[in-house]
């Protein structure tokens, strides 16, 4: 808490680097525990535009700096603030959450994998190749297919490639020649999965840990479609390892906010670990309708290190489904009327962008206890805006 010069109480401060969805959605809950927020977002006219928003440069550190001054805590919307302007703002004496070790993990999948196989914890197979040599020698041992990646700046399924010979990533050797990639790819083993689920935690830096149900995600094109929380069928062991798996990483990594862990559900009974987000994530968006703190309320009090809320979810099912810009569509409050009238029960979050085809553009969630109901109304909300 902050104090004027007279000693009145100030509203924390919280700044957010990056003005998409995810910073626009932090706003209400901080509107309603009367949070000061600021957003620097990229352009005018950012999905987090209803924030207090400066537009400016994330990877300049002074931009980041004149940003960061007077705040109580800085965190994120992505994962792509460079670590010498992370480490700038910690050497001026800003809260960063999270941490630029932590980040660090999240921002280059390579150094994931190596950290995530230290600690012991489930992986695919994996290597980091420097060349096509390198990537047929993996291919020879891993049944002639594999998954390449791109170690850094990948989102929603771009710089993930599924290889069945070592030239089908030639193009991404050679870029890895010119950019700031890093000097190898992450290849990994092509997991048979069942179905892909997702743990998200909440840690304050003070070290406390809450986890919402595991959820199931279900993925198309490589993008996110719908989140049923909880995942059915998975309330026993498979949630159990599931958290154990979260907090572990959390606590090792020192992740403070929230914390998304990917995972597949092999088709041999294992979980793997696919992806770590360090921010509020799209797997769990359910939880601002679903559950009794959301995950951009929880990831405002963690960054804040103020005491986490309750993960209880309201009812016995949330679907979310995402919906997309497509070719032809208008606003999605051109559609809103009508969705209203057809599914009162759906909560419907639009992000304000520009409906780009692909592009997430927001998402509907309904809650109930028949699972098979909320995933139809949901699908059925969300359609109201297809195309
Ligand atoms: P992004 O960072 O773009 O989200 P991910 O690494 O999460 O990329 O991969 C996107 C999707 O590709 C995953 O959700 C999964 O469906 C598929 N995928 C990724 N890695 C593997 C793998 N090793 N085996 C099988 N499928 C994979």
């Amino acid at each position: 808490m902050r104090r004027t010069q007279s000693g009145d109480e100030m509203a924390f401060r919280v700044g957010v680097i990056g003005g998409g969805q995810l910073a626009r959605m932090m706003v209400p809950p901080a509107v309603h525990l009367g949070l000061d927020i600021r957003v620097l977002a990229e352009a005018e006219g950012s999905s987090a535009r209803l924030a207090a928003t400066q537009v400016g440069d994330y990877r300049d550190v002074d931009t980041v700096l004149a940003f960061a001054r007077d705040l109580d805590v800085v965190t994120f919307d992505h994962e792509h603030v460079p670590q010498h302007v992370l480490r700038a703002l910690v050497e001026a004496g800003v809260r960063v959450h999270p941490a630029p070790e932590a980040l660090a993990v999240a921002q280059d999948k390579i150094l994931m994998r190596q950290r995530l196989t230290e600690l012991g914890l489930p992986v695919p197979d994996w290597a980091a190749v420097a060349d096509s040599g390198e990537l047929a020698a993996f291919l020879a041992d891993h049944g002639g297919r594999a998954v390449v990646k791109t170690p850094r700046g990948g989102y929603d399924g771009k710089g993930v490639r599924v290889v069945r010979a070592a030239d089908e990533a030639d193009d991404w050797f050679a870029a890895l020649a010119e950019g700031d990639q890093g000097d190898a790819l992450l290849v990994e083993e092509l997991v048979e999965f069942r179905r892909e689920l997702a743990q998200l935690v909440a840690r304050r830096p003070s070290g406390d840990v809450v986890a919402w149900p595991l959820v199931e995600t279900v993925q198309r094109d490589g993008v996110c479609a719908e989140v049923i929380a909880p995942a059915p069928g998975a309330a026993g062991r498979v949630a159990e390892l599931a958290g154990q798996i979260a907090r572990t990483v959390a606590d090792e990594v020192g992740v403070t906010g929230v914390l998304a862990v990917e995972l597949f559900e092999t088709t041999d009974d294992r979980l793997l670990i696919n992806e770590l987000a360090m921010r509020p994530h799209n797997t769990g968006h359910w939880s601002i309708d679903g559950a009794v703190t959301g995950q951009f309320e929880q990831h405002l009090r963690a960054v804040l290190d103020l005491p986490l809320g309750s993960t209880a979810p309201h009812a016995d099912w949330s679907v979310m489904a995402n919906v997309l810009g497509g070719p032809e569509q208008g606003t999605l409050a051109d559609r809103l009327p009508a969705l209203m009238a057809d599914q009162p029960t759906a909560k419907v979050h639009d992000y304000g962008k520009d409906p780009r085809p692909g592009r997430k553009v927001g998402h509907v969630t309904v809650s109930g206890d028949d699972l098979d109901d909320a995933v139809w109304r949901a699908r059925a909300a969300a359609s109201f805006f297809e195309g």
